[in-house]
């Protein structure tokens, strides 16, 4: 499917956790946990407009300074969503530097955090400028799981069981189209208003019989032509339907986080899930707080993705990794 968002796993499945989602028409991408980054480039990093933490464990937080250190000294707003207590680890972290030379920086970074809570979104302001204390506190409500709503995309999140509450999420890419400049030109016709109207008309999927007045360069002048928005959609339109990724780590197998996820990740195109553990070892997985690889596959059955990719595997497995996606497909094939 043609998709303007790429996502990808930072690390293998046997590192720390982690997705870079890059959208392939701006410069900018989104960051699925802080563990270890090193993988990344300072120039991936630095596209990083939102990042939505799991949990603080140190596998999905330890890659915050990291981050923080791409992006210093730079003009920018990154906004950072997690579950409770986010906002006091993110004060933790900042305060752990010393800030006295920021004045002597000419950008200055912003970092919102965004705590989700069961009674509401607790959001928080730190600047560099003013040497990351905590400002602007406030409280906004939470509404049908949804915590980004961007002109481009949305992401939704819900908060699941992991001794600690952990969040898993959705992200859902809102469709789009694209004109073909190269075949813009060779039909001649002149850009304008024209082409957000022919825009327009695919997204609301309107009737293909609907009339666009095409302005057309001529020597000495204009002329002007209707033609039918079904033929300028097929030479001209590029059609991107908007991916939807589904993102859950670190959480257990009962009925209330199971019944939550797949509400979550209902029909993704791409599930990624974590899978730390075996079929066989559901008990270890229960004590833990943590999936095995047939459970991941069985809650990516009954959402009914259309792809799985299980990760966040135990180091105790090195020699197993066949068995975790052998395993996770059989549940998910059913
Ligand atoms: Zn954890
Ligand atoms: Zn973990």
């Amino acid at each position: 499917m043609k998709s303007g968002i790429q996502p990808a796993l930072i690390n293998d499945p046997f590192g720390d956790p982690g997705l870079l989602v890059q959208f392939l028409l701006q410069k900018r991408a989104l960051l699925f946990d802080l563990g270890d980054l090193s993988a990344l480039s300072n120039g991936a990093l630095l596209k990083v407009s939102h990042v939505f933490v799991s949990h603080t464990h140190i596998d999905h937080f330890i890659g915050f300074d990291r981050l923080l250190r791409s992006l210093f000294g730079r003009e920018k707003t990154v906004t950072i969503f997690g579950p409770k207590n986010i906002i006091q680890n993110v004060a933790g972290k900042l305060a752990g530097f010393t800030w006295n030379l920021v004045d002597q920086y000419d950008e200055s970074l912003t970092i919102e955090v965004v705590e989700v809570r069961e009674s509401g979104l607790l959001k928080g302001t730190f600047r560099a400028i003013e040497r990351f204390q905590l400002c602007d506190e406030r409280q906004e409500p939470f509404v049908d799981g949804l915590i980004v709503d961007d002109p481009t995309f949305s992401v939704r999140t819900a908060i699941l069981e992991h001794r600690v509450p952990c969040l898993g999420f959705a992200l859902e890419e809102k469709p789009h189209v694209n004109i073909d400049k190269e075949r813009l030109e060779s039909m001649k016709a002149d850009p304008g208003p024209w082409l957000n109207e022919l825009k327009q008309s695919v997204l609301r999927d309107e009737s293909e019989s609907t009339l666009i007045e095409v302005p057309f360069k001529e020597l000495g002048g204009f002329r002007t032509e209707d033609l039918p928005m079904g033929q300028l959609k097929n030479d001209l339109v590029e059609v991107f339907p908007g991916q939807k990724i589904g993102y859950v780590v670190d959480t257990v197998f009962n009925d209330r986080n199971r019944k939550k996820i797949v509400g979550l990740v209902d029909s993704a195109d791409i599930f990624f899930c974590e899978s730390p553990f075996l079929a066989d070892e559901e008990e270890r997985g229960q004590a833990r707080y943590h999936l095995t690889s047939r459970q991941a596959g069985i809650l990516a059955r009954e959402a009914g993705v259309k792809q799985l990719q299980v990760f966040h595997f135990s180091s105790r497995h090195k020699d197993c990794r066949e068995q975790f996606y052998n395993e996770a497909q059989e549940a998910f094939q059913g």
